[in-house]
């Protein structure tokens, strides 16, 4: 009897969206990359706060708004502090967040690139013939469950919908249209792979 080998992977995205802008000094519409830093302004009880974004072509700055026209006394001392020290955390959290961007700028350049990291939660490695894959996501992403299931276990992605069609491969929750969805945090996908005759190289690359 084959065992399961259980398997964290902690899901983050590796490159923040670029807003799409009319950069007026290329005179046309160029993606434009986070900087990383804030500009705090305080101009007696008011706050503004922005993040920094530059053209990928002539460095043309541009500001994110974050806070705007905020009274100081609304934001607590250590947000303060991290804002005006261009704490990295949160300017990931801001340069991440894909609605509030949107609602700015109308168009953004989205990167499906994600980075993986893989934990053994339980079971043994040499007796294992089926995985069981717990999604956890730092933030939510637009790739898609199968794409991100065949670059980290590295098969393809008709041989996943197979092996969904068979039953060997069930993601809980949302079933067989789940496959073609983004990845979600708190998903399970479990794979069968005891037909599999390359199924130790499977498990290998899922972390195990
Ligand atoms: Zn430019």
């Amino acid at each position: 009897m084959s065992s399961t080998l259980r398997i964290h992977w902690a899901i983050a995205p590796e490159i923040a969206p670029q807003p799409l802008i009319n950069c007026n000094r290329c005179g046309t519409v160029k993606a434009y990359r986070c900087s990383g830093k804030f500009r705090v302004n305080a101009n007696g009880k008011r706050i503004d706060v922005w993040l920094i974004y530059r053209c990928v072509d002539c460095d043309n700055s541009w500001n994110f708004g974050i806070f705007e026209r905020c009274n100081r006394r609304d934001i607590e001392p250590a947000l303060l502090q991290a804002l005006e020290s261009n704490d990295p955390g949160l300017a990931r959290r801001h340069a991440f967040d894909v609605i509030a961007l949107r609602n700015r700028v109308g168009r953004l350049e989205e990167f499906p690139d994600v980075v993986v990291h893989k934990r053994v939660l339980g079971g043994t490695r040499e007796s294992a013939a089926a995985l069981e894959l717990q999604l956890g996501l730092e933030m939510p992403t637009s790739l898609r469950l199968d794409r991100l299931l065949a670059s980290e276990l590295g098969i393809s992605r008709s041989r996943l919908q197979v092996l969904e069609e068979r039953r060997l491969l069930v993601v809980d929750p949302d079933g067989a249209k789940a496959l073609r969805k983004p990845a979600r945090a708190g998903m399970t996908v479990r794979v069968d792979l005891a037909g599999e005759p390359d199924h130790e190289a499977i498990i290998r690359s899922a972390g195990g």
